[in-house]
């Protein structure tokens, strides 16, 4: 991801906002400005909790492989990791790195709560860009 459209995205990621439609009160996350149920125009910021459940989830212990090493996107990362698809208390669904935990812990509909982490690194000089996490409570 390019460096200002981290910038743009930081409100979301650091603090978990997403949109509230003022009409049908719909929640969206990630942000939207148009209400997908009733159209309204006028979406407000809307703060989530942080406080979710795991709807599935899956663990990678494979590294993504780029050989050609083209996909400058798509930094080297540790294995393994688990992300996990979550239902915020509020309604809305999103996907996330669950951490600060044994893989054989996670399950589905188990109780998650917002973390605060690195996210990725972009080169030894780079910016490092924070971001939301799970993990179980
Ligand atoms: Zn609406």
């Amino acid at each position: 991801m390019a460096v200002p459209k981290i910038w743009r995205k930081i409100p979301e990621y650091y603090n978990l906002i997403g949109r509230q439609c003022p009409e049908c009160k719909e929640l969206y996350f990630p942000v939207r400005d148009v209400c997908k149920k009733c159209g309204c125009l006028e979406m407000t910021d809307y703060k989530f909790e942080g406080k979710g459940q795991i709807v599935t989830f899956t663990i990678t212990r494979t590294p993504i492989s780029d050989p050609e090493g083209e996909n400058t996107e798509i930094p080297a990362r540790d294995v393994p990791y688990a992300v996990a698809v979550i239902k915020l208390e509020e309604g809305p669904m999103l996907t996330a790195e669950i951490v600060d935990c044994n893989f054989e812990d996670i399950e589905i509909g188990k109780n998650v709560e917002v973390v605060f982490r690195k996210i990725m690194e972009h080169g030894a000089k780079g910016v490092i860009q924070y971001g939301y996490k799970f993990r179980l409570c």
